[in-house]
């Protein structure tokens, strides 16, 4: 009885042989001696060593081919928004005068825009002033300051600095770490405005450390996220944060999410649907709360569930 209890548990399955051709690629190689560069081409003959590298990179290569990650790339230009608010409508104010007044009174060249601005309309009529150049965030900044000094007050004239955002995940934290922390670590590290970052809430890992997700300007999110000189490109970029010096990686852009309707590709202000979700919960579907304190033990999507109902009806 108890040889056939033994005979039924399981025994572990026996290893396969070692892989013979990673010691066989040696041997050729020697063998073939001063023809080492023609031999290196074949797959089969790279050195043990080299090998699983070289894989690595062919398995990352055909992954970047079916799914493109879609990065956040750094702005190739800063952008001022002037808009005229209903007050300017009221005194018959209009976007020729207010451009031309811009025009008249502020130095663009004095500024250090280079290149001359490019002015485009808005979804909402507004004008887009467009400062050229990756590094032109500071060039516009003063234009914004100019333009908010020269123009009538705030209520007529709304003048706005829009920065485009990026998220950034911080791994490896320590249990003394505070979001306040990490945020101006983020600002400092990352050369941008405390006001720009906003962080989210320290969740707890396996492994005892803490994980957060941020958001910041795209160029400080790739600055933090590069690592550092000598390491692989896709390895982590580094935050140090009180004693402990975290890990950074890039996170993809997510799809622009309207707030009304929950669908991708458009705002708020032309939404096309004719469902308003605004009152709904993004992650569970149900009215009452809001995503931020959403306790539903496991998140529903309503855009699913409308496609599954308008195929069974
Ligand atoms: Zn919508
Ligand atoms: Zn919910
Ligand atoms: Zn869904």
């Amino acid at each position: 009885m108890n040889a056939t209890k033994q005979a039924q548990t399981p025994q572990p399955r026996p290893l396969p042989p070692a892989p013979s051709n990673m010691n066989e690629a040696w041997t050729t190689v020697v063998r073939r001696g001063g023809r080492k560069a023609q031999a290196s081409l074949d797959p089969r003959l790279v050195p043990a060593a080299a090998a699983p590298q070289a894989m690595g990179r062919t398995v990352a290569g055909t992954k970047k081919k079916g799914r493109k990650p879609r990065k956040p790339r750094a702005p190739r230009s800063a952008a001022v928004v002037l808009e005229l608010l209903p007050a300017a409508k009221e005194k018959g104010l209009t976007y020729g005068e207010v451009m031309a007044q811009a025009r008249c009174s502020v130095d663009i060249d004095a500024i250090g825009v280079e290149g001359g601005i490019r002015v485009r309309h808005t979804a909402n009529g507004a004008r887009l002033l467009e400062c050229p150049g990756a590094d032109s965030g500071v060039a516009a900044d003063k234009l914004a300051t100019r333009l908010r000094e020269i123009l009538p007050d705030s209520q007529v004239v709304r003048i706005e600095r829009p920065v485009r955002m990026a998220e950034i995940k911080v791994t490896g934290l320590d249990e003394c770490a505070t979001k306040v922390e990490v945020a101006a670590a983020i600002a400092s590290q990352g050369n941008c405005a405390l006001a720009q970052v906003k962080v989210g809430e320290l969740r707890s890992c396996y492994s005892g450390t803490f994980t957060v997700w941020a958001r910041c300007p795209v160029q400080a999110a790739i600055l933090l996220a590069t690592p550092p000189q000598g390491r692989p490109a896709d390895s982590p970029g580094k935050l140090r944060v009180g004693w402990v010096i975290a890990h950074v990686q890039l996170q993809e852009a997510r799809p622009w999410r309207c707030l009304r309707c929950f669908g991708t590709g458009h705002g708020l202000a032309r939404c096309p649907s004719s469902v308003d979700r605004s009152g709904l919960c993004f992650r569970c579907g149900q009215p009452g709360h809001k995503a931020a304190s959403c306790t539903a033990a496991a998140p529903h999507c309503v855009l699913c569930d409308a496609v599954k109902r308008r195929a069974l009806f």
